[in-house]
């Protein structure tokens, strides 16, 4: 059997300004400020991708939305349309450092909001009158509505709520934060990135907080326990935001964006879902999947062929072998080693590889399979090879 090639791990993320060539065409990504969209945005996002990609839609793990299939002489017009609507940045940089999570559930009285604000503004300016340089993929989380929810998503500085409602900002993977007050929570988010920075959580661009505070020592001040939330799971339905809804494989079609556009604002969440800010009720749009869905329980990234690094298509097995996933399981399918859709360890993995798929039970795409070669024909006729012992 050969080794499967290793992915091509590029360390950044697309963005408007930079976007990222994929075998569809160019991927934009696009960061609403506190984690929302307007009506007039969500609008607009529709008609750019219809007009210049190929109408596709991702919602990304990272809370942040994704036209596909811009063309390289419609990006210009996609920028200018950005402008317009808001959601451009001025400069790379600034994009770029403009990682910041925000809970969908937040409500207008938790200070949420204030608090991304803030942050986003105090990172800007440090950004570009200060020199701050982060690793693309370094990331913020504002997590303050109540008990966090945003723990298994990926983020290197995090601010949440105490049980008893103080703010404590910590670092990714460390057991000790510090509390901060409200109006100093920016200034302290930004002195732990430069901490980060120079007590050399960075190299060659690259770098995550988990990493760093494995073998480096907080900084003084950093001892108060960070407190214990059982693991949020996330289910469409009703929520303090408004109606959640699930998409298969975290993707829709311009017509959709276009009809949500009509209903309410958006909220984006980091787990392939959309909050319609306000709604007591489930939009009715056939793409949008109800709470028992199988398809809520598989994860599969775009694949081949719009993938060029990808060994397989995987989103049609996925959907295929969704029905057969039991309930309370998951199933990630990926088409190479990288696990974009799913970085994280999954009960059931099945990534690609040169001669079939390889099976992997509670671990992640680069875990030791328990059984190689698997075709999709076989997969499709025996699923239960993914279960039994
Ligand atoms: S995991 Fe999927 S989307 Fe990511 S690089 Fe591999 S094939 Fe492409």
């Amino acid at each position: 059997m050969s080794a499967p090639p290793p992915p091509i791990i590029k360390g950044w993320c697309p963005g408007a300004l930079r976007p990222m060539q994929s075998g569809d065409g160019l991927v934009v990504r696009v960061r609403p400020h506190g984690g929302c969209l307007s009506r007039a945005q969500v609008a607009g996002l529709a008609e750019l991708a219809q007009v210049h990609g190929n109408g596709l839609i991702d919602f990304s793990a990272r809370a942040n939305l994704q036209l596909r299939g811009i063309t390289p002489e419609g990006h210009a017009a996609v920028l200018g349309g950005l402008n317009a609507l808001g959601l451009l940045d001025p400069d790379p940089e600034t994009e770029s450092a403009r990682n910041i999570m925000v809970t969908p559930f937040r409500q207008s009285s938790d200070g949420t909001i204030a608090l991304a604000r803030a942050l986003e503004t105090r990172l800007g300016h440090a950004v570009t009158h200060e020199g701050l340089r982060l690793p693309g993929k370094f990331g913020f989380s504002v997590d303050c509505a109540g008990s966090p929810v945003l723990r298994q998503a990926s983020a290197d500085i995090r601010l949440e709520r105490t049980p008893s409602g103080a703010l404590l900002l910590y670092p990714d993977g460390a057991d000790k934060g510090r509390l901060v007050e409200d109006h100093e929570a920016a200034e302290q988010a930004v002195t732990l990135a430069n901490w980060f920075v120079r007590s050399g959580g960075t190299c060659n661009g690259r770098g995550r907080m988990a990493a760093h505070v494995r073998r480096t020592p907080l900084p003084p001040g950093y001892d108060v326990a960070v407190p214990d939330f059982p693991p949020f799971v996330a289910r469409p339905g009703p929520t303090p935001g408004g109606w959640m809804a699930g998409l298969a494989f975290g993707q829709c079609t311009a017509a959709t964006l276009s009809a949500l556009a009509t209903m309410a604002p958006l909220r984006l969440t980091p787990w392939r879902m959309i909050v319609a800010e306000g709604l007591s009720a489930p939009p009715s749009l056939v793409d949008l999947l109800p709470a028992d869905d199988p398809l809520l329980r598989v994860a599969a990234c775009t694949g081949a062929p719009a993938c060029p690094q990808a060994l397989a298509p995987v989103r049609t097995l996925a959907t295929d072998l969704a029905p057969h996933v039991p309930a309370h399981t998951f199933l990630h399918v990926s088409g190479c080693a990288k696990g974009c859709a799913h970085p994280q360890a999954a009960p059931l993995t099945l990534v690609a590889q040169p001669e079939g798929f390889a099976l992997i039970r509670h671990g992640t795409t680069t875990d030791q399979p328990i059984a190689c070669n698997l075709s999709a024909e076989l997969l499709r006729t025996h699923p239960e090879l993914m279960t039994k012992d």
